[in-house]
């Protein structure tokens, strides 16, 4: 079995399940309780975020709420900055329309509540321009949100310019960097950023659990009202094992990154090159811009999902958008925003690999991709429309 399905959810490194089963197993206090085992169990929750501070570059422990996962985190972040605006007579938003759901749906209820939302362009190579940003922004906008990396199509922002915009604009800027904590460089310092949301199961880490970074001095609130954890922001007793495990991935990810950066990069860019051999296919989003495991094609004249599917026979886990995404008849908002119209969105493909993929899976990708496209193909009407010139090519 291939699995290339690495933007959905990783699998959990050895090193994180063992510190998960060992905390588990011995570190069982609750970190609320005064006696030792609780005190213990406090301390490994401290030791992790200390970990996270480092990961990410913060400056101090306090601006890290543990959460449980990207989806919360992003919830949070955008509920608190709507709030801060609120009070200031501030109530409008910019974000981008290839946003993850967990954005993009808290930012259409704010707007049922009264927020004006201004969603950017991403353009045909699924990158925002600084510029937009800054043109964006007006006097009455309390908040910036713009993902570091996209999930689908896997293209970075240049989210240090676009900090900076919000910086001198004295705007709040969240970037969701689900897809880029412990895969490239993040550093909330360098990049400007005052919010950020991570999530553990994308780096190697358990499901269920993530983090909120919150730079000092912006005030947040809570989502969950309850005791008095994660210093009044998040209530209920802390995931300590999902926690411990979370900083474990987390800084085996960040240590190794570069190398497994290089080595991964060379994979997509043969996978890239490979798949490109098809006639009628065009890959989605910038081609050097991109993560470093990620490979997002269209293919004109099939459909995504029956490709899955015979993929799937071939041993092969990809997807043709986001999890969320399929499952449903709509093509991919992603897609769409970048421009691919509704029937060229629908043949797509999203291979997403890491330093672990064999050349060996990568060939054998390619020439399955090839053959599965053409036997679809072979059968499509779209594609027997377009080849005997009743339809116009668009790729
Ligand atoms: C996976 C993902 C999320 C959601 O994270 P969960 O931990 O699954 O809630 C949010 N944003 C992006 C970009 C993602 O890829």
């Amino acid at each position: 079995m291939i699995y290339a399905d690495n933007a959905a959810t990783t699998k959990m490194s050895d090193a994180a399940i063992e510190a998960m089963t060992a905390c588990m197993k011995e570190n069982y206090g609750n970190p609320s309780s005064l006696y030792g085992i609780g005190q213990k169990a406090k301390e490994a929750l401290e030791g992790a975020r200390d970990e996270i501070v480092k990961a990410i570059h913060a400056e101090n422990f306090r601006e890290i709420i543990f959460t449980s996962g990207g989806s919360e985190a992003d919830n949070q972040a955008i509920r608190s900055a709507a709030e801060l605006g609120r009070t200031a007579g501030k109530m409008h938003i910019v974000s981008t329309a290839f946003e993850h759901h967990a954005v993009l749906h808290t930012l259409k209820k704010l707007e049922k509540e009264g927020f004006e939302i201004t969603l950017l362009d991403v353009h045909e190579n699924g990158l925002v321009r600084p510029e937009e940003v800054e043109a964006a922004i007006r006097e009455d906008t309390c908040l910036v949100t713009i993902m570091y990396a996209n999930n689908e199509i896997g293209t970075i922002q240049p989210i240090r310019e676009i900090g900076a915009v919000c910086r001198a604009k004295n705007v709040i800027f969240h970037t969701d960097a689900v897809q880029a904590v412990g895969h490239i460089s993040v550093d909330v310092v360098r990049d400007n950023i005052d919010m950020l949301s991570a999530s553990a199961h994308k780096f190697h880490g358990p499901k269920g659990c993530g983090f909120l970074y919150v730079k000092k001095g912006i005030k947040i609130s809570s989502l969950i009202e309850g005791g008095a954890q994660e210093r009044g922001k998040r209530a209920g007793t802390e995931n300590v094992p999902g926690i411990v495990a979370t900083a474990v991935a987390l800084k085996d990810a960040v240590a190794n990154l570069d190398k497994n950066a290089e080595i991964t990069v060379k994979k997509r860019d043969r996978l890239i090159e490979g798949l490109k051999e098809i006639p009628h296919s065009a890959i989605n989003g910038d081609e050097k811009m991109r993560l470093p495991g990620n490979v997002n094609f269209c293919f004109e004249g099939i459909e995504g999902e029956s490709l899955l599917l015979l993929l799937d026979d071939k041993g092969i886990q990809a997807s043709s958008g986001s999890a969320c995404t399929s499952g449903s008849l709509d093509p991919s908002h992603v897609l769409l925003a970048i421009g691919r119209v509704h029937d060229v969105a629908h043949g797509s493909l999203r291979l997403t690999i890491n330093e672990e993929t064999t050349d060996e899976e990568v060939e054998f990708m390619i020439r399955s991709v090839k053959e599965v496209v053409e036997y679809l193909r072979s059968f499509s009407p779209i594609w027997r429309d377009l080849t005997e010139g009743k339809k116009q090519f668009i790729l």
